[in-house]
């Protein structure tokens, strides 16, 4: 709640408005003396938007009688935790432990790392860049552009592999990049940073990378970086205490349990997949194997979103899974550009994907870039799940106008 999800989007919610705002308004028929925005108040809603979700979490956790205690916690023994709160240390017996501490942004060995700014403190600055640099073109390098390009400033992406997003379908990189460079964004892919310098004459940090060989270097008013996050587990175990990590991630088996049996472990912190939703599935099906229950959550079907405008989301296989698997499959591809919403509404143009099983008709995995993927990828994963087949998606009236709709006409 405090780092990510929420705060993340919320200030993606401001910066989207703006930009259509700032793009549209004239041609929708809307009129305004002058636009800008403050990210002061910007920050100040997101706190304020934290602050309601907490305080319905803390209701519900009264309300089911879980006792939050306050504090540092240091697991002293298989049964025992230390808590320590300003000077105070409590010590409390509990049957069993569930570790979920999450993960904090990585820093790699480059020369001035520690000039730059990671995504939880740029997620928490009240300035504004002009011009900011992005190491790292995963799902934060690429939010935070998207944030940084709706609110009209420069961005520039470093990545070190030959493209952005590199674990989804290439097609969602492909036409990425088209929509961030006509905001502005620039992307430099097979771009390998050397060193980060802050250059007092200029106020400019300078970054140099190497690309193909040659040495280039760019600045910026800030570099951010963004190359992924590790485990935290700082402080977290007593000496004596030997829990098994595989560097720096607590080892867990199918069960989420530990090296030691009543300890057990779920989220960032067992690396995996590094999603709230799928933090909050491994955590629940964890306590289920601690009550000796069935898991609640099949964790092989696990949506991926990315809050760009338009948005991406992506369930099941892409057609290079299915192809490497051997599977005889077929995609079906509809454009955005032909669903009603998605006109009227001023949307970027954008698709809906579909892998089918040939042989079973069964429906296998689903790629979307459009307004309201993150919502209207659900209806895959229901799929999928059910194992329905196309002709049973067929048979659903959609309502319309909707972006949803374009479901059915893809299916059609
Ligand atoms: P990431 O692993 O998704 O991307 C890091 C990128 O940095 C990679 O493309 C990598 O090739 C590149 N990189 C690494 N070292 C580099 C270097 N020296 N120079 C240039 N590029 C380099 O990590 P992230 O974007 O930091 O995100 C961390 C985690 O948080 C991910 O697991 C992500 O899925 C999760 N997250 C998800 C969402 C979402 O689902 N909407 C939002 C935010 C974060």
């Amino acid at each position: 709640m405090n780092n990510g999800c929420i705060p993340t989007k919320t200030l993606l919610h401001t910066a989207d408005l703006y930009r259509e705002m700032t793009n549209q308004a004239d041609i929708i028929g809307l009129d305004y003396q002058a636009l800008s925005f403050d990210m002061k108040k910007m920050q100040l809603h997101k706190q304020d938007v934290i602050q309601k979700l907490r305080e319905g979490i803390a209701k519900l956790m009264k309300m089911h009688k879980v006792t939050i205690i306050k504090g540092c916690a240091k697991i002293v023994g298989e049964h025992e935790i230390a808590i320590q709160s300003d000077e105070k240390v409590e010590n409390i017996e509990v049957k069993n432990i569930l570790i979920a501490t999450g993960s904090v942004p990585a820093m790699p060995q480059i020369k001035g790392a520690e000039l730059t700014i990671n995504s939880d403190e740029l997620l928490n600055d009240e300035n504004v860049y002009e011009q900011i640099a992005i190491i790292g073109g995963g799902v934060i390098g690429i939010e935070f552009a998207f944030l940084y390009a709706s609110l009209g400033k420069r961005v520039i992406i470093l990545e070190a592999l030959d493209r952005i997003l590199a674990n989804m379908d290439k097609e969602f990189a492909q036409s990425l990049k088209m929509l961030l460079s006509k905001r502005n964004v620039e992307i430099q892919t097979k771009a390998l940073v050397q060193e980060i310098s802050y250059n007092e004459e200029t106020k400019k940090y300078n970054c140099k990378y190497l690309q193909k060989d040659a040495e280039y270097i760019i600045s910026a008013d800030k570099v951010l970086m963004a190359v992924g996050r590790r485990a935290y587990t700082q402080n977290l175990f007593a000496d004596d205490l030997s829990i098994e990590t595989d560097r720096g991630k607590i080892k867990v088996n199918e069960n989420y349990q530990t090296n030691i049996e009543n300890i057990y472990a779920s989220g960032d912190v067992i690396g995996g997949i590094q999603l709230a939703h799928v933090a909050t599935a491994e955590a629940i099906n964890a306590v289920c194997y601690m009550l000796g229950r069935v898991p609640i959550y099949n964790m092989k079907l696990i949506p991926s979103c990315i809050y760009t405008n338009p948005e991406i989301a992506s369930i099941g296989m892409t057609l290079d899974e299915a192809k490497a698997q051997g599977i005889n499959v077929k995609t079906i591809k509809y454009p955005m550009g032909a669903n009603g919403k998605t006109v009227l509404s001023l949307q970027e143009r954008g698709f809906i994907k579909i892998i089918v099983d040939k042989e079973t008709d069964c429906i296998l995995g689903a790629q979307m870039m459009c307004a309201h993927a993150t919502d209207m990828i659900s209806q895959f994963t229901q799929a999928i799940q059910q194992e329905l087949t196309l002709a049973d998606l067929q048979k659903i009236i959609f309502p319309h106008p909707t972006f949803n709709e374009a479901i059915g006409k893809a299916v059609e």
